[in-house]
């Protein structure tokens, strides 16, 4: 406190001001540094809460999705306690952006990881020291040098932040041994409040959180894990770079989106494709030499409209807010996966779509790799109920949004009308004949052939393999011609959904009947399955609209302070978001402020935005 009194200079940082105010009266409340510093006008979901609870001293684990604002959460107790704010994240390449964001808004703060030169290390590590720092990032291997450690004993501290806490239970998807000390700093400092925050941590993780932190379990708080601007749609895969290209041209021409593959030969070649058909796309994977990436990385913050085409490996920790639309061409291995991933999108707030072409042969390779992992049998059987429940996601007839947030332990009472089966409901049928007849073909076969053979069965095809088998004297020969062959592919893919049916990994993915197959084989169950809707069938009503403003002229508008906005990232080196969100720019185009206390009301703006930035963007919207 001394010290940051001492460096405070009431004229260059209105946070610095207020901070260096010696009463505790006089200290400024969460709501008038979330209006001057950082221009939003409410709280959101358990913000001021949890705020609350570091301005008491008491610690939070809090589980709240991406885009929801944790960051907030000790970024205000950071300016308003004595002492700076530590936080810690093993995401080292998001420090920078972080920071940058911090600095536009007027808040001091800077980061220590290994990308830094000594000298710079130095500078930052005096500046902590004399007591000038906000907010310090800091890479948990760089916390626990022996010196470091000793400056932080010498230095007030404000609060300690635990960012991506799930990376400290070895239940969670993302285990770091080094976050293992970190139950060492709570015994250094057991007095300094802590948070530790995730997206992402189920029940087993929470508990590991807790325990290895010494929190109680009162320090936990869970938001929704509801996405309600993530409009969610599965396809049917049949020509899936088509459907891709038909997808993108159709509902984000111009935005920047990830589409995601399963193997890298894939990302290539789809971003090749993509190209030759006239949009930007650059491929990620770990195959790429890390400049390489680095390189695609960076594009895709920097500019406006770029598609990266990526295996899993891209995407931990990206921050750019207006990714409009991610996409999967195969199936993700869970719905922590595919949550995780399709969380990208949208973290501003504004519309996006999570796109996904689905097949049985996708789910047939991933059973596939699963089964011949060198992961225990234990584990094995968690995948397996992982990989479950995605394909349940993809067959069902009712509202997707239900489904997913059903199985993170979340619920939402109706259907939410922004995902396909919401907006097209899907057709049902008793399907309980039909599933019989596959089943007792499949019963009659051996049970070791695949989708393929079986319904060139049904429909008593003439097939070579047919003839070798004999299947052709079967009493299922030809029993499905009823159906075409694209149904009954549907009927025996909704079969292993429900786990009527499985697939015999370790053979050549023979279909098999299961104990629970017998019911529907006796006429004890009845089936319903869905129809699939044809794949050129039009939607209901038109997608939301990338270009988020109604009018031409706010369209016009927008437009140009976009460019504008450009223009001024280029000229520091930074995202363009970190100047302004999206958000801000609509408000900015509908709202067409006329002075700059106007403009300073707009969501987004603080004081130190509206001193740098109110001129240039005010001009545009008065000369338009
Ligand atoms: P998380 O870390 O949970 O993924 P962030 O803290 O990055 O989320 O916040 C996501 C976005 O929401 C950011 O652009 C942030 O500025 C914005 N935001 C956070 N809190 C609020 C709020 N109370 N009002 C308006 N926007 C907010
Ligand atoms: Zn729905």
């Amino acid at each position: 406190m001394f010290h940051k009194e001492r460096s405070a200079t009431p004229t260059q940082n209105p946070t610095r001001i207020m901070k260096a105010l010696p009463t505790e009266k006089a200290n400024p409340k969460p709501i008038q540094i979330l209006r001057t510093v950082f221009g939003y006008d409410h709280f959101r979901l358990k913000q001021e809460e949890l705020i609350g609870r570091l301005l008491n001293g008491q610690n939070a684990l809090v589980i709240m999705p991406t885009g929801g604002g944790k960051s907030l959460c000790y970024q205000i107790p950071s300016l308003i306690r004595t002492g700076t704010g530590i936080v810690i994240s093993p995401l080292i390449y998001l420090m920078q952006d972080q920071v940058d964001a911090l600095k536009q808004l007027g808040v001091k703060a800077e980061f220590l990881n290994s990308s830094l030169d000594a000298r710079s290390r130095y500078r930052v590590e005096q500046q902590f020291q004399s007591g000038t720092l906000d907010l310090l990032y800091v890479a948990p291997e760089r916390l626990f040098m022996p010196d470091f450690l000793n400056t932080l004993a010498q230095t007030p501290i404000a609060l300690f932040a635990i960012d991506e806490a799930h990376c400290i239970s070895q239940w969670g998807h993302d285990f770091r041994p080094e976050y293992l000390q970190l139950a060492e700093i709570r015994s250094r400092f057991p007095n300094i409040p802590c948070i530790a925050a995730t997206a992402t941590a189920d029940e087993p993780t929470r508990k590991e959180i807790l325990k290895q932190l010494s929190f109680t379990p009162s320090d936990l708080f869970v938001t929704g894990f509801d996405r309600p601007n993530i409009r969610y749609t599965v396809v049917l895969k049949k020509s899936v770079k088509n459907q891709l290209l038909r997808f993108i041209q159709t509902e984000h021409p111009k935005d920047a989106g990830i589409v995601y593959c399963l193997s890298r030969r894939k990302t290539e070649d789809i971003a090749d494709w993509l190209t030759k058909q006239g949009l930007e796309a650059v491929p990620y994977h770990a195959g790429l030499s890390a400049e390489q990436r680095q390189v695609h990385q960076k594009r895709f913050l920097n500019e406006e409209g770029l598609i990266v085409v990526a295996t899993v490996a891209f995407g931990m920790g990206i921050d750019k807010p207006n990714v409009r639309f991610v996409a999967h061409v195969d199936v993700p291995k869970s719905p922590e996966a595919y949550y995780q991933e399709t969380g990208r999108a949208g973290r501003d707030g504004l519309p996006a779509n999570a796109w996904m072409a689905y097949s049985l042969a996708d789910v047939v390779m991933l059973q596939k790799i699963l089964e011949t992992s060198d992961a225990d049998q234990q584990h094995k059987w968690v995948e397996r109920h992982k990989l479950n429940a995605i394909v349940g996601y993809c067959e069902s007839v009712t509202c997707r949004r239900q489904i997913l947030l059903t199985y993170f332990g979340d619920t939402l009472s109706k259907p939410c009308g922004n995902c396909d089966t919401c907006r097209t409901p899907v057709e049902t049928w008793d399907g309980t004949v039909a599933a019989q007849k596959v089943l007792s073909c499949i019963y009659r076969t051996g049970q070791k052939f695949g989708a393929g053979h079986m319904v060139d069965v049904l429909l008593g095809k003439k097939t070579v393999k047919i003839y070798r088998f004999e299947h052709n004297t079967l009493s299922t020969y030809g029993i499905g011609k009823g159906h075409s062959a694209n149904e009954w592919h549907s009927v025996i893919r909704q079969l292993v959904a429900a786990n009527l049916l499985s697939v015999d990994i370790d053979g050549y993915g023979g279909l098999r009947l299961t104990q629970s197959s017998w019911a529907v084989l006796k006429g004890e169950e009845e089936v319903r399955l869905r129809k699939d809707p044809e794949p050129e069938r039009p939607k209901k009503e038109p997608a939301p609209k990338p270009s988020l403003s109604n009018t031409p002229e706010e369209q016009a508008l927008f437009d140009a302070l976009r460019n504008l906005r450009l223009e001024l990232a280029r000229e520091q080196g930074v995202p363009p978001y970190i100047i302004f969100h999206d958000t801000t720019l609509i408000a900015l185009a509908q709202q067409r402020p006329q002075n700059l206390e106007e403009f300073g009301r707009i969501p987004g703006v603080g004081d130190v935005k509206l001193k740098r930035y109110g001129k240039a963007f005010l001009k545009q919207v008065l000369s338009h």
